[in-house]
């Protein structure tokens, strides 16, 4: 191990002791790198004096770690910027192609795949269709991501990183992931997939990835109290409270869906249960409830179709609305008189029910909800469209990679091979 004299330059807070001296070199230089590439990430671009109060390192572990990304090809100087002291300041950014993930979203009907750049780009997708409840494999899952993997090029294998995960359901401390939509009762995931694709895989739930997402990157920037609602096979909660995500016991903070809305519904949950707002307010069971009032085929149907015949004014699917609209209102409600959110932000199949839906939850919160708070809480649909889960999927992954000692050496690679396929 070659020992350059500059990385014996470092924070005095980083010190721990009883570790041996090349240790603690490797342990703080990738704790530096962990900071500046994290800093980096969430700001898109940046200074170096900027990076410097960000990361709160002092100004030689900062250059340390920039001399050797931007050697590798990993930042990239954009350019200098005039600065009030007459001093240009150089900007500076990832190199988006610097680092790629492998993504999935697990949503029981629809599993999608993707793949994502360092600079949160979707930049293939595809979804793989499973009827309605099947037990969907650990192997599907496999071959899904290999189908990705296959049509890359020689360059983006070589900068895969690891794989992100959005899921609905439940995962314990060991690992062990029990998803109803899928037909998985404690399998545990990661492991079992790591064994058949050979990179790292990091999972979080479906919710919090998203409301990570919208607070990043969507309309929720900034925002320290927001709820993040969305509905699609399942319906579940993000809840930022106080700049805050609430994650809970098992992560599992956000089961909107299982509260119970309705004690005298009969309809019926997959969690076994009757009356939880899911088993009304989710995609499925609109159909559902459309099938049971019409008669209709229900592989013919889908969500967006009832929302369709609602707007041309079919009295079954009118029903339907204002049975889902009026619950998810009153459930939201409570919500807004739990937590107090300046903004609720709609997504999944919301989104394309905004028009049916956001006047009916107004309706609910100003009954239910204590008039401060339902006067100023403001509802939005989420802008992000349908890659939102795919986007914190990446984001989880690039995230969970800086903790994964082999994947942060592997984003920190020097990149010997651009993507139009000239030598560095
Ligand atoms: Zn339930």
């Amino acid at each position: 191990m070659e020992v350059n004299i500059n990385s014996i330059i470092w924070d005095a807070k980083e010190w721990v002791f009883g570790y041996n001296h090349f240790q603690m070199i490797a342990t703080v230089s990738d704790y530096w790198r962990r900071k500046v590439l994290s800093v980096l990430y969430g700001r898109g671009t940046t200074t170096r004096a900027e990076l410097v109060k960000a990361t709160a390192l002092n100004t030689a572990s900062v250059s340390l770690v920039l001399r050797e990304l931007i050697d590798f090809g990993v930042v990239q100087p954009l350019g200098k910027l005039n600065s009030s002291g007459g001093r240009k300041s150089e900007i500076l950014r990832l190199n988006p192609d610097a680092a790629y993930f492998l993504v999935v979203e697990l949503a029981g009907t629809r599993n999608r795949f993707g793949f994502v750049n360092l600079g949160g780009d979707v930049r293939f997708r595809w979804e793989q269709p499973f009827p309605e409840r099947s037990a969907v494999s650990i192997e599907h899952v496999a071959d899904g991501i290999h189908k990705i993997f296959d049509h890359l090029s020689s360059y983006e294998r070589s900068r895969t990183i690891s794989i992100g995960i959005s899921y609905t359901g439940y995962l314990t401390p060991e690992g062990e992931l029990t998803a109803v939509h899928l037909g998985w009762e404690k399998v545990p995931a990661a492991q079992l997939l790591e064994d058949r694709v050979q990179f790292p895989v990091f999972l979080a739930p479906d919710c919090y990835l998203k409301a990570l997402v919208e607070h990043s990157m969507g309309i929720a920037q900034g925002i320290g109290n927001y709820i993040f609602v969305s509905m699609d096979d399942g319906l579940g909660v993000g809840c930022y409270v106080d700049g805050h995500l609430l994650m809970g016991k098992h992560s599992m903070a956000g089961e909107f869906g299982h509260i119970t809305i309705d004690p005298a519904a009969t309809d019926p949950c997959t969690c076994g249960k009757v009356g939880c707002l899911e088993a009304i307010a989710s995609s499925p069971n609109i159909v559902r409830q459309y099938v049971r009032r019409t008669g209709a085929a229900p592989s013919t149907l889908s969500a967006f179709a009832v929302f369709d015949h609602a707007r041309n004014g079919d009295r079954a699917a009118m029903e339907v609305i204002d049975r889902v609209g009026g619950y998810l209102g009153l459930g939201i409600s409570q919500l807004v008189n739990l937590l107090a959110p300046e903004l609720i932000v709609l997504g999944g199949d919301l989104i394309e029910g905004e028009d049916l839906f956001v006047p009916r939850i107004r309706e609910q919160i100003s009954r239910h909800a204590l008039a401060p708070l339902a006067g100023s809480v403001a509802i939005e649909t989420s802008r992000l469209g349908q890659d939102i889960a795919l986007k914190g999927a990446a984001s989880l992954a690039f995230r969970q990679s800086l903790l994964h000692k082999a994947a942060l050496k592997a984003i920190c690679s020097p990149i010997l091979i651009f993507a139009g396929g000239a030598e560095a």
